[in-house]
């Protein structure tokens, strides 16, 4: 590393070994940066420089001594004999997946006793790389045969595949640690991968592989930007060709119309909902390599249609496990909300498009935290938008497993890729709510209690940032700045699109107002003790949904109806102990259509509790009640387990039988039930008088 390169260090010295373009004085983006992969609009920070606080830390505390912490422990795949440590046990995405969330947590909250246990996979991992390159549990071949894979016999190697998701864990743990052994590690893999690729191509073992190169793309382009070895440069071209189109399906609209026609068995993993919900930071994967701007537009294209055509009210869309329209009774596998969250991290630090931004909190504070149980020990693989019961059934499906256990919360119920996938979601999005500028700052682009630790501005000066809030139920975030001394650096703030116009104080005086939809960039000398404060006023607002159906929104969170819950425990044989859980209320509500002419008059908004460290998204402790206006329509009843939504007019409203009686009805956060009504009908308001 050059003298003149130490001396324009803005980060830590692991951030600069990450990013060795964070340093050049010549500016952002130029020309000469572009063959080198710098395309990058904001840096991901080193795990362990943000740390999670308030319901946050809560959250991944309830993780960590939850399943998190505790998967290798009480779950058989992982426990016995794991083939990720040598044994003859399982060697196949399980125990990458779970060590995907389990790393991360261990240094967010830099747990001891966690980072013991993840060390052990890693070490093994490192340490028992074949001289070729090749890695992973050892295979039949080479414990037959008392050999090792070379790319003379890649043949005799294993899928790809969960070493691509094995490779994430790497980079996280590198960059949380610095640890020596990983990028000669990761070089010799790439090399061996070049050489071998021809050969024994992605798709040789698993159409997985095929279907998730972009993840495998994604790392060694990270390792690119340190090494600068140009047979990285080739490796990823390699990869894109031996991936699915996935830029081309997303521009070229197709594919997406077809997904919402069939779910047969023709082409399914181009339609399977993880597969897409992975695939969809390729066309920024492949901008970060070209600089051709048409992926950048494909993305949008295909962002959107996904939307339009399979979006949900919760911000995902259906993916049950293909891609399955937009009705509000169609499922949502947890595996593909956790990755959509981390295509869209990425996505963010490669585009800077505050559209994917507002995405990803969408996703996150209403679709993640519905899905499990406040014990984070269990799932749905499926969960259902209109979901009036969890139960065993069928559903309407695309994969309805005959057992009929696909949305029923259970820890080994459905399929258990999102046992051992979902602690990336709550860990990764921590990771991801800051990340670092052009020109030496710092970006706060998703909100949450946290704190950030970070050398800033061109003097290298060290900030500590305490962002304080109860956000996304309170719309007031502080930041407190402590810094060693006075430093000059930009602070990026994301305005969402759904605020019409923020209020930014600093020191408590108004400092300008923003406008929703854009990054605010205040670039000052910053002193210590400095507080600036930002108000995102929430106003509640509806949104249409499929079958002309509404939801009721406030800022960043989407209400459902509350609903009394009954939960019951039960025992599979196969799949061991799970909990439905239904409700005895009425649910088969209108809203009145004044709601949704006048929501800001017709909906009252009610502070009902504060958002304390033990808070946790369940009925009980939803910090935010709305009451709405509605009326109950009789003939809307449960048919093959779900709630179909109810056929109107072109106006949008139910033209059959409503009661006369208006009722208030009590909506709470969709993160915070497991029961509920989000996308209701819409009746007229009748001709009772107020
Ligand atoms: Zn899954």
């Amino acid at each position: 590393m050059k003298k003149k390169a130490i001396k324009a260090i803005a980060f830590s010295f692991v951030f600069l070994l990450i990013h060795p373009a964070f340093g050049n004085d010549k500016g952002w983006l130029n020309d000469s940066l572009k063959k080198d992969l710098t395309r990058l609009h904001y840096l991901e920070m080193p795990l362990g420089s943000i740390k999670p606080k308030g319901w946050l830390l809560h959250q991944l505390q309830i993780m960590r001594d939850g399943s998190t912490g505790h998967l290798d422990e009480v779950y058989e795949k992982i426990k016995n004999d794991n083939g990720w440590l040598g044994g003859k046990g399982d060697g196949w995405e399980e125990t990458p997946y779970w060590l995907d969330g389990a790393v991360p947590l261990a240094y967010l909250l830099d747990d001891a006793a966690l980072k013991q246990k993840i060390l052990r996979y890693v070490n093994w991992t490192i340490e028992n790389q074949r001289p070729s390159g090749y890695y992973g549990p050892i295979t039949k071949w080479e414990s037959d045969n008392g050999k090792k894979i070379t790319v003379k016999d890649c043949a005799m190697g294993e899928d790809w595949w969960p070493k691509m998701v094995m490779l994430k864990v790497l980079q996280q743990y590198f960059t949380a640690t610095g640890d020596k052994r990983v990028i000669p590690f990761m070089s010799k893999y790439f090399s061996y991968q070049l050489q071998s690729l021809k050969t024994c191509p992605l798709g040789k073992w698993t159409e997985w592989a095929q279907s998730r190169g972009e993840d495998n793309i994604l790392i060694a382009q990270w390792l690119y930007g340190i090494t600068k070895d140009k047979y990285l440069l080739n490796l990823c071209d390699i990869l894109q060709q031996q991936t699915f189109a996935w830029s081309d399906w997303l521009g070229g609209r197709d594919w997406v119309i077809n997904a919402a026609a069939y779910q047969n068995d023709k082409a399914w993993m181009s339609r399977h909902g993880v597969n897409v919900g992975m695939g969809l930071k390729d066309p920024a994967v492949q901008y970060r390599q070209t600089g051709d701007k048409k992926y950048l537009e494909a993305l949008k294209t295909g962002f959107n249609d996904l939307m339009t055509l399979h979006g949900l009210p919760h911000g995902m869309f259906s993916a049950d496990e293909d891609l399955h329209g937009n009705s509000t009774t169609q499922g949502t596998e947890l595996c593909a909300i956790v990755e959509s969250m981390f295509s869209l991290e990425q996505i963010v630090s490669i585009t800077g498009d505050i559209e994917y931004m507002d995405a990803l909190e969408r996703m996150t504070f209403n679709a993640l935290p519905a899905q499990t149980t406040d014990d984070y020990n269990n799932k749905q693989y499926f969960q259902i938008a209109n979901q009036v019961n969890i139960k065993r059934g069928v559903f309407n499906f695309s994969l309805p497993f005959g057992r009929g256990m696909n949305n029923v919360l259970g820890m080994r119920s459905g399929y258990t890729c999102c046992l051992a996938n979902m602690h990336q979601g709550w860990t990764k999005f921590t990771s991801h709510l800051w990340y670092g500028t052009p020109g030496k700052g710092l970006a706060a682009l998703h909100f949450s209690p946290s704190q950030i630790v970070a050398k800033v501005g061109v003097s290298n000066t060290g900030v500590t940032i305490n962002e304080v809030t109860s956000y996304p139920f309170s719309d007031l975030i502080d930041f407190e700045i402590s810094a060693e001394r006075d430093v000059s650096f930009p602070f990026h703030i994301r305005i969402p699109a759904w605020c019409n116009e923020a209020i930014v104080k600093l020191n408590s005086q108004v400092f300008r107002k923003a406008k929703g939809g854009q990054v605010i960039v205040i670039d000052r000398t910053w002193k210590d003790g400095d507080k600036l404060t930002i108000q995102l006023p929430m106003e509640v607002s509806t949104s249409t949904w499929g079958s002309n159906s509404r939801t009721v929104e406030r800022g960043p969170l989407v209400y459902a109806l509350k609903l009394t819950e009954q939960w019951q425990k039960d025992v599979d044989e196969n799949e061991g102990e799970y909990f439905s859980v239904c409700t005895k209320d009425a649910w088969n509500y209108g809203l009145l259509d004044s709601v949704i002419i006048h929501p800001v008059e017709n909906v009252k908004v009610n502070v009902v509790k504060p958002v304390t460290e033990n808070f946790v998204w369940n009925t009980t402790q939803a910090p935010i009640e709305l009451k709405a206006w509605v009326r109950k329509i009789p003939d809307w009843k449960i048919v093959n387990d779900v709630a179909p939504q109810p056929v109107t007019s072109r106006d949008g409203l139910y033209m059959g039988k409503v009661e006369d009686e208006r009722v208030e009805i009590t909506l709470i956060p969709y993160g915070c039930t497991k029961v509920r009504i989000v996308a209701f009908p819409v009746v007229n308001k009748g001709t009772t008088a107020w």
